[in-house]
């Protein structure tokens, strides 16, 4: 079991503060707690920092050397952070973070979605069972937040992520991309849509957001490069690794924001290693790089070998520092809940991780 004395190990060896490799370690184990809820949502502040950083954790899903009692966070049985906030871990139709500057929307129902074996959104509970797949709704949905929150329009808001279920195909996915930027236009939102899927592929798909949203992101969810038959639902598998650099290539060359989301863990080390340097040259934002967490006791399982060791995600972040300390792309902690980077980026202290 990880514990105080090969923290502190690990931190001289890879000349990294302690705190950052307890919030890594605290993504990978989760928390022990006196609790029948299977995951929770916390911000918390770490001993000796000054930001505070968002979680939403597993709990009793395995034997973890994190307990939470009460507001306070232990390690190994020592104090090493306290609860800022909790939240209800449900799956909700909208959420801004970011004082209110980033919307995130399911619009989709993605709790219905299922067929991944790291997934977790079926197991999470609906908040309702609507959706908000026409426009109206979304208007009705986001006027009823907006007057919860005191805001007289979404002016305010820099960017909405699209993060929900599959659609029925690509087309039905572009014109709910489409749809969803005329609703908000009217509630004065103006800028960018960023969708965090795999249904994004052809290039007339890409074209055809191109002539519709001024300000676009894609985010592809390639989960895992190995073994990505038996992981994922078919649809998603069905990407290769070709396929992958030529859809991020292309949205890049459109003008788009284009990054992966990626689950640390899965892979071994050689393998995601060689496909993080040839995907770089095909993105433009830096990787959202997802440390594995087990929403059930089973998952561990699923994890390769290696990746049941802590280090092999200090490795990974080493690797990653390395390979994008040459470029402007930068982890940003505030839009990752299972980040691999907090409060620093190889040697650079990094502002925009702030929660
Ligand atoms: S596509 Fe897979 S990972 Fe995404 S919500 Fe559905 S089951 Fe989960």
């Amino acid at each position: 079991m990880f514990n105080q004395k090969e923290l502190e190990l690990l931190s001289e060896k890879y000349n990294m503060e302690k705190s950052e490799i307890l919030m890594i370690a605290l993504n990978r184990y989760g928390v022990m707690n006196d609790t029948q809820e299977h995951r929770i949502r916390l911000t918390l502040r770490f001993n000796g920092l000054q930001n505070d950083y968002f979680f939403a954790i597993n709990v009793n899903t395995m034997v973890s050397p994190f307990t939470l009692v009460d507001d306070i966070l232990y390690f190994d049985g020592r104090q090493v952070a306290r609860v800022v906030e909790r939240e209800q871990d449900t799956c909700v139709l909208s959420y801004f973070r970011r004082n209110k500057t980033e919307l995130t929307i399911n619009s989709n129902r993605r709790n219905n979605c299922k067929g991944c074996k790291f997934c977790s959104a079926y197991t999470l509970k609906p908040e309702n069972d609507n959706d908000l797949m026409t426009e109206e709704k979304v208007i009705a949905h986001m006027k009823n937040v907006m007057a919860e929150k005191g805001m007289k329009d979404l002016s305010q808001v820099l960017r909405v992520t699209v993060c929900t279920g599959c659609f029925r195909d690509e087309n039905a996915l572009v014109e709910h991309l489409i749809m969803l930027k005329n609703a908000l236009g009217k509630l004065g939102f103006n800028k960018r849509i960023r969708y965090i899927g795999s249904q994004l592929r052809s290039e007339e798909a890409l074209q055809k957001i191109k002539d519709n949203i001024e300000h676009f992101s894609l985010s592809l969810t390639l989960e895992c490069f190995e073994r990505r038959d038996e992981m994922m639902k078919r649809v998603k598998a069905s990407l290769d690794l070709e396929k992958i650099k030529s859809i991020l290539s292309k949205a890049k060359e459109m003008g788009f924001s284009s990054n992966f989301l990626y689950i640390l863990g899965l892979d071994r080390l050689d393998t995601f290693k060689k496909n993080y340097a040839e995907l770089k040259p095909c993105i433009n934002r830096f990787p959202v790089v997802q440390v594995m967490q087990n929403y059930s006791s089973d998952q561990e399982d699923l994890r390769c070998e290696e990746g049941k060791n802590i280090e092999y995600y200090i490795e990974a972040r080493k690797y990653l520092e390395d390979l994008f300390k040459d470029t402007e792309m930068r982890p940003r902690a505030w839009e990752n809940y299972r980040c691999l980077f907090y409060e620093t980026f190889a040697d650079e202290v990094c502002t925009s991780m702030k929660k």
